[in-house]
């Protein structure tokens, strides 16, 4: 074995298995995971074109065990792990805040979310100005801004209906072709305003998958009627069959106890054998749902193979984020916006996203620190199937190394990691990028 890349005093968050030495064409299989430990563990590890080729614990060794790599990073026993995920963000809408003003966010956080059908009814006017070169510049400031904060995927959606047409789309898709070498952009094809109430919104969709977008969006609940919810389901369900993509949908995104639409999801999801390609985001009604009823959607979603992304800083509502892991759903969070409508700040920095939840979600013990730090990286890499993402000798090497050894310090201070590698090259620096 000859590394490019050597990581020397890389504190792990998780234990490795000193004998588990693997070369860059093995596959471990993606759905072990590993076990955490209180005692953290210093190793060197060793990168070959653009995978994991080893990790060595450390032990008192502190030598370099490859000398010749041509670069070697010292972590100086600061947390080396996986990079970060962003589950859910709107990546056609940022920085449009200025366009609008505050009426739709005000509406959309207000009286325990009553409104948030209008806000998006007022937020809508902001893509009748769309087009693929007045968005990119927005679309290139926050992936630069994901890569700084060392963000290897983002679930980026983009409205596509009939007043955006396909400039959102077309607008990320771009972005996604010009960041691949640095973070890996899924762009979901998302009819904001309902595929019922916006007729054509449906076809944009299909027009959009054909020309190459990611995955399949949806947002049921924005229908008028259960009927209309319901076919809103079932036709984006069949597309992203037809289409073999994934599915994220919004669901039940207001203060609204009588809303289903997230079980209309993971009844029609496991009707198609959609198992593990279909994620719920927001899902906030749950909140309000009584509690015999909200056991029975555990179990929906724990069939269906469901998992959820939970954005708990953009409003008062929250998904049920502890219950449902503790009935084994995985959960990871979403930047879900940059100053747009919905959210007036937001960096793409996923340790702040977890520090934000920590207080909206009073989850500050040591295990939920380390919980939180789960839903930003491995957990929500789970729920969005991404295969190979932990940080482990055969899995491609996207990793950041933190200056901070503890989990709790990172998410006081959020910083930007000192090192981001994404396929084994450093993308960006302390806060810089490298290589832009
Ligand atoms: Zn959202």
């Amino acid at each position: 074995m000859k590394p490019d890349t050597v990581i020397l005093n890389a504190r792990l968050r998780r234990d490795t298995d000193a004998s588990r030495v693997s070369t860059v064409n093995s596959r471990p299989d993606p759905r072990v995971t590993s076990t955490p430990v209180n005692r953290h563990q210093i190793a060197a590890i060793a990168l070959q074109d653009g995978y994991v080729a080893e990790i060595v614990p450390d032990g008192e060794n502190t030598t370099n065990p490859w000398p010749e790599a041509s670069t070697t990073i010292d972590a100086g026993e600061g947390f080396v792990t996986e990079p970060f995920v962003n589950g859910h963000l709107h990546l056609c809408k940022v920085y449009t805040l200025d366009q609008l003003g505050d009426a739709a966010l005000l509406d959309y956080h207000g009286q325990g979310m009553g409104g948030a059908m209008t806000a998006i009814e007022a937020a809508a006017a902001v893509k009748k100005n769309y087009s693929v070169d007045g968005l990119l510049p927005g679309i290139r400031r926050a992936l630069r801004l994901a890569v700084i904060h060392g963000i290897s995927h983002i679930r980026a959606f983009a409205d596509t209906d009939t007043t955006a047409g396909l400039a959102g789309i077309d607008a990320v898709m771009k972005g996604r072709d010009e960041f691949r070498d640095r973070v890996v952009v899924q762009a979901v094809a998302f009819p904001q305003d309902g595929i019922l109430r916006d007729p054509g919104a449906d076809d944009l969709v299909r027009r959009a998958l054909e020309k190459g977008a990611d995955a399949v969006g949806g947002i049921p609940w924005i229908e008028l009627t259960d009927d209309d919810a319901r076919e809103h389901v079932t036709r984006m369900l069949d597309l992203a069959v037809e289409f073999d993509r994934d599915v994220s949908m919004l669901v039940d995104d207001a203060g609204d106890a009588g809303l289903r639409t997230l079980e209309t999801l993971a009844i029609e999801t496991e009707r198609r054998g959609l198992h593990g390609r279909v994620t719920a985001q927001h899902a906030r009604a749950m909140a309000l749902y009584p509690e015999p009823y909200f056991r029975k959607l555990l179990a929906l979603l724990k069939r269906a193979g469901i998992g959820v992304i939970s954005d708990p800083h953009t409003g008062p509502l929250h998904a049920r984020v502890r219950d449902l892991r503790n009935a084994g759903i995985p959960v990871g969070l979403g930047q879900d916006d940059i100053t747009d409508a919905y959210y007036p700040f937001g960096r793409n920095n996923m340790l702040e996203v977890a520090f934000l939840a920590a207080h909206l979600l009073w989850m500050t013990s040591a295990v939920e620190m380390e919980a939180l730090y789960d839903m930003v990286t491995i957990e929500a890499a789970r729920v969005l199937g991404i295969e190979q993402f932990e940080l482990a000798p055969g899995n491609p090497a996207n990793l950041v190394v933190h200056e901070e050894g503890a989990v709790r310090e990172l998410l006081a201070h959020h910083k930007p990691p000192l090192w981001v590698l994404h396929r084994g090259r450093v993308v960006a620096h302390a806060g810089e990028l490298v290589g832009l």
